[in-house]
């Protein structure tokens, strides 16, 4: 794909209505909806318009999509469209065995649910509400049993890294095709406590390449860019190939080079248009702007977009392509988002640094 011209994700968060209150939400969502939220018609103007990005992957996405009423109506014109829908409801009494049944009858290809701990315990506590860790286990089985798509959605910290042997085999219960491993950006109610060090990243990244090989599901992640790194170092190490034999490899390189505004746009609950949820810089709202050209064409993207205009060591890394580190880590940390990556453990070497 084109990254100039189309993403490969696009990102609608259509409420951030939710009736968790998560120790780390992006979205600092509250139970209410936003009068401001985009109405029912703007969204399917909006989505008119992003099925002429072409395919990319559509992604409804909170809060919790299930406090709008016309959820369905937006996921029925979607996939009207063409567009492949997924969405990301949290487990709430909201999710019923019925919501989960017309997600698929209205042509949602695949339902993405957070699980954050192996147990009760350990994920009730990040979620906030007694009981989430059932409902988000009881809405993954029933989608099985309906052969709906899944998607494992963990985020990882200090909290749960140690438990990821044994959130594994929660996802390979479940048969869920993805697990989706989200790193901690220290916005909205992330707690800096609860952040890896470099070092940790590292320890984690090894984890997830020995399971990789063996694990009957793909596992990708999310503000951690540099584990395709990881992956490129291991496996030459261990195979000798070329970075280009690795690009023809497995759901790492299938998203290669995907980042912040790069292969990715999100949209939040008031149209504002953001290079991602993590990263929120505004380079436009879908009620005055083509979000088509504000994605090929703003000086934001474009930025982001290149890779040469990285700083500190992300600018000289060899790595670059495949990696560029998190634009939003960057953004968190220093309000640059074109700084480098402070969560890579990684020093280019010095032939790249004097390229
Ligand atoms: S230095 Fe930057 S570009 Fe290189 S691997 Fe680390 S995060 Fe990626």
């Amino acid at each position: 794909m084109d990254f100039n011209q189309s993403p490969l994700l696009v990102i609608w968060e259509v409420t951030q209505a939710c009736d968790l209150a998560c120790v780390h939400c992006r979205a600092s969502a509250m139970p209410e909806r936003n009068p401001a939220e985009l109405t029912t018609d703007q969204g399917y103007r909006l989505l008119d318009e992003i099925r002429t990005f072409g395919d990319p992957l559509m992604v409804f996405t909170g809060g919790d999509p299930l406090k709008r009423p016309d959820i369905f109506d937006l996921i029925r014109h979607s996939a009207g469209l063409g567009l492949r829908t997924n969405i990301s409801p949290s487990a709430t009494p909201l999710l019923t065995a019925s919501a989960i049944d017309k997600f698929k009858r209205n042509g949602v290809s695949r339902m993405a649910i957070s699980v954050d701990g192996p147990d009760a315990g350990t994920h009730d506590s990040f979620r906030g509400v007694a009981g989430s860790f059932d409902r988000a286990m009881f809405a993954l089985r029933h989608a099985r049993d309906i052969a709906l798509d899944t998607q494992f959605q963990t985020t990882v910290t200090r909290r749960n890294m140690n438990k990821l042997g044994q959130i594994a085999e929660r996802v390979a219960e479940v048969h869920s095709r993805m697990w989706s491993l989200f790193f901690l950006v220290i916005t909205g109610r992330a707690l800096a406590d609860d952040d890896l060090t470099a070092e940790e990243y590292e320890r984690v990244f090894e984890f997830m390449y020995q399971i990789s090989k063996i694990a009957p599901f793909d596992i990708k992640t999310t503000e951690a860019m540099h584990y395709r790194r990881y992956v490129a170092q291991r496996m030459k190490a261990e195979h000798g190939i070329t970075e280009e034999t690795i690009n023809t490899r497995g759901v790492v390189w299938r998203t290669s080079g995907v980042s912040d505004g790069r292969g990715f746009v999100f949209i939040s609950h008031t149209g504002e248009i953001y290079p991602s949820g993590f990263l929120p810089v505004s380079a436009g709202n879908v009620l005055q702007d083509s979000i088509v050209s504000v994605y090929r064409d703003s000086s934001l993207f474009r930025i982001l977009r290149d890779t040469e205009h990285r700083e500190g060591k992300c600018g000289v890394c060899e790595y670059a392509k495949i990696c560029g580190g998190s634009r939003a880590r960057a953004y968190a940390f220093t309000a640059n988002y074109l700084a480098e990556d402070p969560r890579c453990i990684y020093q280019p070497s010095m032939a790249a640094a004097h390229a």
